[in-house]
């Protein structure tokens, strides 16, 4: 292969990727190459990552563990911190039980190359993130695209993937989808099972999917629902569950993913679900089976996590005010922020080109929020993805306004 030639026409597309290097961080600001900035990028929505609780479990299962766990789950890796873990993410989730991942990204790749074969059909949200995409592909199932939230284009999919059989749930035979044993086709439709999958907030846009409506039409035309929590896991819903919580809707949804890298100030993936689903899962999900556990040192950390998510329930509700608050004043200092509800606010600039002098011009302001560009986001679309955490102060939501104000009128003056 060729890689100059290759990087060249990267580069020329403007689409050239380099690492940046954070020479220390908070959960408010980072020191990137010298410089000192506010941090607006993080996923570390809740500022758990530089917690003295956290860091104290961490250490406390390093002494009690080592810092390697030395094997597979299956094999020597399996902590008395792993079941505890998993124990308290189930109760968390409400869920019978859960399983963990070294990532998230893994734990998408698991759960759909296990749940569901050849002969199967996955639904996708059109802007789903591309671990669930990646997991889809190497599933063997067939895979339709569904327009993003779009619940008339889902409907049109799932009838069509059922048509002309005995196909709605109650026709079914009582047991869902994702409980039957093997993936050959069925005599209930073109399809034995249909997996609508979905990001429960959506990374790159900050909306929410209408879980409930999906819920709605998976029940009527027998499919089962997958929800990746990433974004949502600490931030929405009553007790901070995610999503699924959010909307009252936790035992309508077979699969429920989430991450300990974001909110949970840490890192690691989880399934939750019924518990044979999860034992199938620890039999059948490579990524599990063919993987060293996670260190000590993460799950320990994300107990402590856990715990506060759950007794400090003011850290997501300042940060969601705070949100809302710093989406108001781009959109009256005219910028165009997509639409949503949560710390994930998309400030969409157009073209790729644009979006990295923003992010340039934003540094020189001392904010720090990268460009997000293709593929990471459709073509045309390249943006600022701006987040805050529940670090940020009022006064910070005050500052990023004018970094980007500042940013568009040097911009101006420059002329791209
Ligand atoms: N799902 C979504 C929606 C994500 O945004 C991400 C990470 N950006 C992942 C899964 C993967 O999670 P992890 O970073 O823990 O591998």
């Amino acid at each position: 292969m060729d890689f100059k030639r290759e990087l060249e026409g990267i580069r020329e597309a403007g689409l050239y990727r380099s690492l940046r290097r954070m020479e220390s961080a908070s959960s408010r600001t980072v020191r990137v190459e010298g410089r000192e900035m506010l941090m607006c990028a993080s996923n570390n929505y809740l500022g758990l990552a530089d917690h003295p609780l956290l860091q104290e479990t961490a250490m406390e299962a390093i002494r009690r563990f080592g810092t390697g766990s030395g094997g597979s789950r299956l094999t020597t890796g399996n902590t008395a911190l792993h079941e505890s873990l998993e124990r308290e993410l189930a109760a968390f989730k409400g869920t019978e039980a859960a399983v963990l991942f070294n990532t998230g990204y893994m734990a998408n790749v698991a759960a759909l190359t296990a749940l569901v074969g050849a002969g199967d059909l996955i639904l996708s949200d059109r802007l789903n993130h591309a671990s669930l995409i990646d997991g889809a592909r190497l599933s063997r199932a067939e895979v339709q695209v569904y327009e993003h939230c779009d619940l008339d284009d889902l409907e049109k999919k799932v009838s069509s993937a059922r048509e002309g059989s005995m196909s709605t749930r109650e026709e079914l035979t009582g047991a869902t989808a994702l409980d039957e044993g093997d993936s050959t086709r069925g005599s209930q439709g073109r399809y034995r099972r249909i997996l609508i999958v979905t990001d429960g907030v959506f990374s790159m846009d900050g909306d929410i999917a209408p879980l409930p409506d999906i819920c709605d039409l998976a029940e009527r035309w027998g499919a089962d629902v997958m929800v990746d929590d990433a974004h949502a896991t600490g931030v929405l819903g009553a007790k901070g569950a995610g999503t699924a919580d959010h909307f009252g809707c936790q035992h309508r949804v077979a699969v429920q993913m989430g991450t300990m890298s974001k909110a949970l100030g840490a890192e690691g993936g989880y399934i939750a679900g019924s518990r044979e689903m999860i034992e199938f899962l620890i039999n059948r999900a490579r990524p599990f089976i063919f993987s060293t556990a996670q260190s000590p040192a993460v799950i320990g950390a994300v107990l402590a996590a856990l715990q506060i998510v759950q007794s400090e329930p003011e850290r997501r509700e300042s940060l969601l005010r705070r949100a809302t608050r710093l989406r108001n004043e781009m959109l009256a200092a005219g910028f165009d922020v997509l639409p949503g509800e949560t710390p994930i606010l998309g400030v969409v600039l157009g073209e790729a080109d644009r979006a990295v002098a923003f992010a340039r011009e934003l540094e020189a302001q001392g904010v720090f929020a990268p460009a997000i560009r293709p593929p990471t986001v459709p073509a045309g679309t390249s943006r600022i993805r701006l987040t805050l955490t529940a670090a940020h102060t009022d006064e910070d939501v005050g500052t990023i306004t004018d970094a980007f104000t500042n940013a568009r009128q040097a911009l101006s003056t420059h002329a791209l």
